[in-house]
């Protein structure tokens, strides 16, 4: 079992250290908020008073933080700290740049880097059933990937640094720009006095298909499972999709990459967080675009 350095311990990373300390890992833990060091230290984390602190002596450090400036700082700040050939896995979500500017300063320092952002949200989290979208060398990957199995149930090796994330939001920007496309059609169809069943049932089974329509349906009805029948409660809060759409168009400026629908999502779910629903889940858009649409 290793000894393992968390940075980060909110929403995501509390829980995902908790599954660190379930699989028999020696977990010591920072973070900058008294509550999420309680949580952490509940849940069998050794709550230590500084980054440095959770990286010194650790094998493996993990960092779960809000955007790159966060993870630049923090590696910047413990880099000094840590043993020769540690290995930094970062999984919060942030732009590719960063990623790959952090996998450099590790590097510099004697370090190894994985990007390892994720998906499945807070639910996964809990549950260790993350997938990781993880980017960095093949002989690094195979040093993580035993202590991500321990948080999550699918780990993906996209290639080299700033690869996981440039799959992450690539995956998210195709999420974005589904969500409105079906919810466009269901607000098209309330107009044609089309039900939401007759939609699902035919689109489920039609070229129309995808997991916005079969998994995360935006109307109430047809998927029990979707927010939409739990009063749009996240599920995947319409900041978090909003965050990843702007990280894509980010990343499609620096690339040279065209994305207009991209680009019109995040518009879209930029208008809707100014008007207040940055907090909802992001499938809640649907309420949005029926509002958008010409009465009569
Ligand atoms: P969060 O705000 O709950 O947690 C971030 C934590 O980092 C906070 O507790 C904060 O105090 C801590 N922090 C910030 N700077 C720090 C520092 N210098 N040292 C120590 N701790 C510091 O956010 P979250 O929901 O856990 O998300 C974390 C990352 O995961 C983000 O990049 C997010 O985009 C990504 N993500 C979130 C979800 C989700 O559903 N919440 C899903 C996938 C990916």
């Amino acid at each position: 079992m290793a000894r393992i350095g968390f940075v980060g311990l909110g929403n995501m990373g509390g829980p995902m250290a908790a599954n660190l300390v379930k699989a028999g890992h020696a977990v010591q833990g920072f973070d900058l908020v008294p509550a999420a060091q309680e949580a952490a230290r509940a849940a069998g984390v050794a709550v230590v008073e500084s980054a440095r602190a959770a990286v010194a002596g650790a094998e493996i450090v993990v960092t779960m933080l809000p955007a790159g400036r966060h993870v630049k700082a923090v590696l910047a700040d413990v880099l000094p700290a840590a043993g020769a050939g540690t290995l930094f896995v970062d999984s919060s979500t942030i732009d590719v740049e960063s990623a790959r500017a952090a996998a450099k300063m590790a590097d510099e320092a004697g370090c190894r880097f994985l990007d390892a952002p994720v998906s499945g949200g807070v639910g996964g989290a809990a549950a260790a059933t993350l997938t990781f979208m993880v980017g960095g060398s093949a002989e690094a990957f195979a040093a993580g990937k035993p202590v991500l199995e321990a948080m999550g149930k699918k780990i993906v090796h996209c290639g080299e640094a700033g690869s996981g994330q440039a799959a992450k939001i690539c995956n998210n920007m195709i999420l974005g720009i589904s969500m409105i496309g079906v919810s466009e059609a269901f607000a098209l169809a309330e107009k044609l006095g089309l039900s939401h069943q007759a939609l699902f049932d035919v689109a489920s089974t039609s070229s129309g298909q995808c997991w916005s329509l079969t998994t995360y349906c935006p109307v109430p009805g047809p998927v029990p499972t979707s927010p939409a029948n739990n009063g749009y409660r996240p599920g995947f809060a319409a900041d978090l999709m909003l965050k990843d759409l702007r990280l894509a168009q980010e990343a499609a400026l620096a690339a040279g990459a065209t994305t207009p629908l991209g680009a019109q999502a995040a518009q879209l779910y930029a208008l809707f967080s100014g008007e207040g629903h940055g907090g909802r889940d992001f499938s809640a858009i649907v309420e949005m675009l029926r509002g958008l649409s010409r009465e009569g």
